[in-house]
């Protein structure tokens, strides 16, 4: 399993090239996915941190929203940092009524959710199934997960603080989503870990044929 997968970065808007640049070190060959034939090409797909409404907006003018939710319908892996997880709930809290979001991942989501006063702050987290100690999290106007669901496998929550116990990692089958923006570190953990399992999914889809 040594063969580099093929990785979008969906770049509608966002920090896509933090994404591009943590996949190409993680042996990934990353790529940015604007349209359908583009998407339809990839292994699996990153949506980077952002603004959700509006990647939700462009999801629709780039027609992109039907493709991606058949794709992740179908099994494709795929990794949600902050805007990026909003979009791949099935359920989101305090964001705009026409908002669209992906339902890759059967949890509730709300948006802002550590308060306005609170814009950015960093935590150290323990993230299940990683090695070498904790997780320095860069938390920017970030999301929580408010509910997850029997399937949804919590890998996060907030040590502590007044948020203390919150949900900010999550994994369910082969999508992963994080409240906090793993690309801006330099820590590869998360990506190593998505990457790995875009390379299992295709090394499955390559043996049945
Ligand atoms: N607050 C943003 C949203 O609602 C997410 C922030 C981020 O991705 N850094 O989409």
């Amino acid at each position: 399993m040594t063969a580099r997968p093929l990785v979008g970065v969906l770049a509608l808007q966002g920090d896509v090239r933090e994404h591009i640049v943590a996949l190409e070190k993680c042996g990934a060959t990353p790529t940015l996915v604007r349209r359908a034939s583009e998407l339809a090409a990839v292994d699996g797909l990153v949506l980077p941190g952002g603004e959700s409404t509006t990647i939700s907006k462009l999801l629709q003018t780039f027609e992109l929203l039907e493709p991606l939710r058949a794709r992740l319908r179908a099994g494709m892996p795929a990794f949600g940092s902050c805007a990026g997880m909003i979009l791949l709930a099935s359920e989101v809290l305090d964001t705009r009524a026409d908002a669209e979001h992906l339902h890759g991942i059967d949890m509730t989501v709300r948006r802002n959710a550590f308060g306005r006063q609170v814009d950015s702050f960093e935590a150290d987290l323990d993230f299940a199934g990683l090695d070498d100690g904790p997780m320095r999290a860069v938390f920017i106007r970030a999301p929580w997960v408010e509910r997850a669901g029997e399937g949804v496998e919590v890998l996060a929550t907030v040590p502590h603080g007044p948020a203390a116990g919150r949900i900010v990692a999550v994994r369910q089958g082969a999508v992963v989503a994080t409240s906090f923006h793993p690309e801006v570190t330099g820590d590869l953990r998360v990506h190593e870990l998505f990457v790995d399992l875009v390379r299992r999914g295709k090394a499955e889809r390559d043996d049945l044929g």
